[in-house]
């Protein structure tokens, strides 16, 4: 890891946690020895019992691995490390095998030169909002643990996370009904952590599999680490060129799964989403699911047609998780392909959603094109983002608000709703110095007159 000459600074301040975790550009804004401190008020927030720490596969994943290992052995944990793993396999694991919690070295879907550090309770879940500030303040006060020579905790592998994650998404689904249609798919981990779990898990439940981009690589060199509709060309292309029935690509840490029908068309992940709440309603009663305020207004019509309740949240895969349990909700989804469903584990899961999708159209009978024509009508989607420095992001969206007309929702960010099938979100990432711009309506014009209309708007503001 490269030290950059610039200043390495984190005031008392601080708020560490954003959306997903802590995320920063390590040698750069954090070093290793913030690693170090944060690991150990982890630990310390932990308590008794042993920690499991895996990592995605970035270049900086090693060290701050091994840096999150000793912190978590000086504040007198036992650590457990499982390697290269998905963040959904790390946190199977932390529950199946009766961990205290987890540690997840990761930056999920963010450009390469990033890593982070995500927390697992013992329930397998990313730790609730609340807790991540009990960790704050143990890492501002300096109240810390550390271990002296006889406290000190050891180390040893723990080499069944990926096996263990693999059986337990099998046992969830019909694997005859999969296996008898002989699905053939075309994989896309995009160089991530997914590369050594999916390809294995679409065998084992008898697809032919063809893989693309499967070679574990921390500088993403195929198509980056996000999965977006636009950057997978190489799956769509591929699908088209084998005949094949479905392709899927996942992030680099593997929780989000993207799916392209056999025409090779990509849809986003509140579409998949959407098509799995509707066929998992099938047999679920007085049903709620969980999504955020970002994902498409089809999850309503879905509802209403099965009777069951939607819930929305903040945006934040942590929201949707804790929602979820706190409404003992049955799913939930985000419309960038983290699909949760809890009678796996309550979070975001790439391999879990996988295979339910094929559990979906094997019950169904119909490709993907037709099981997602059949279930709900066409609405039009258009994201874009703005850089917008930190400073100004507060008065941009004051004078975004001052602007709006029209219904406006504020559970994160600015929903707008402009008629009643359209709305825009503009929403500060959670993650990185940028305005985000989502909007949905039920015509094409609509949707790209809004987006247009509101780019002006947060770029003249933002100026
Ligand atoms: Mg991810």
């Amino acid at each position: 890891m490269q030290r950059a000459s610039c200043s390495i600074v984190a005031s008392a301040s601080d708020k560490l946690f954003g959306t997903n975790g802590v995320r920063f550009v390590p040698g750069v804004e954090r070093s290793l020895d913030f690693v170090i401190k944060l690991t150990e008020s982890i630990g310390t927030y932990l308590g008794e019992g042993d920690v499991l720490v895996g990592r995605d596969g970035r270049l900086s994943g090693q060290a701050m691995s091994l840096a999150a290992v000793s912190g978590l052995m000086s504040s007198g944990r036992n650590v457990a490390e499982a390697g290269v793993v998905p963040t959904p396999a790390l946190q199977y694991a932390v529950r199946a095998l009766g961990y205290r919690g987890g540690v997840m070295v990761t930056a999920s879907h963010n450009p390469p030169q990033y890593n982070g550090i995500k927390v697992v309770g013992a329930d397998g879940v990313e730790i609730p909002r609340l807790d991540e500030q009990k960790i704050e303040k143990i890492f501002h006060d300096g109240s810390m643990n550390k271990a002296n020579w006889r406290g000190v905790g050891v180390s040893r592998p723990e080499p069944s996370a990926i096996r263990l994650y693999l059986q337990g998404i099998m046992s969830k689904v019909d694997r005859k009904l999969i296996a008898g249609r002989k699905f053939s798919m075309v994989v896309d981990p995009g160089n991530g952590a997914q590369s050594l779990a999916a390809p294995f898990l679409l065998e084992s439940l008898g697809c032919k599999v063809i893989t693309i981009n499967s070679i574990l690589d921390g500088s993403f060199p195929a198509r980056g680490p996000e999965p977006t509709p636009e950057k997978l060309t190489d799956l769509s292309a591929a699908v088209r060129a084998v005949g094949a029935d479905l392709g899927v690509a996942y992030d680099g840490d593997g929780d989000r799964s993207i799916f392209c029908d056999e025409m090779g068309r990509v849809y986003w992940g509140d579409v998949s989403g959407a098509l799995l709440a509707d066929y998992l309603l099938e047999r679920t009663r007085d049903a709620t699911i969980v999504t955020p305020v970002s994902s498409s207004q089809i999850v309503e019509l879905v509802a209403a047609r099965r009777k069951a309740k939607v819930v929305r949240t903040r945006v934040g895969s942590v929201d949707v998780s804790r929602t979820i349990i706190e409404r003992g909700a049955f799913f939930g989804f985000e419309e960038n392909g983290g699909c949760i469903y809890p009678a796996h584990l309550t979070v975001r899961d790439g391999g879990m959603t996988t295979a339910l999708m094929l559990e979906c159209l094997a019950a169904r009978g119909v490709p993907l094109s037709r099981a997602v024509s059949g279930a709900f009508p066409r609405f039009y989607q258009a994201k874009t983002k703005v850089q917008v420095s930190q400073e100004k992001v507060r008065g941009t969206m004051r004078a975004v608000e001052k602007q709006a007309s029209g219904r406006v929702e504020k559970l994160d960010g600015l929903k707008i709703w402009t008629d009643e099938r359209t709305w825009v979100l503009v929403r500060p990432s959670g993650t990185e110095p940028i305005i985000r711009i989502f909007t949905e309506s039920d015509t094409e014009e609509k949707v790209n007159s809004v987006l247009k209309k509101m780019l002006r708007m947060v770029k003249a503001a933002s100026a």
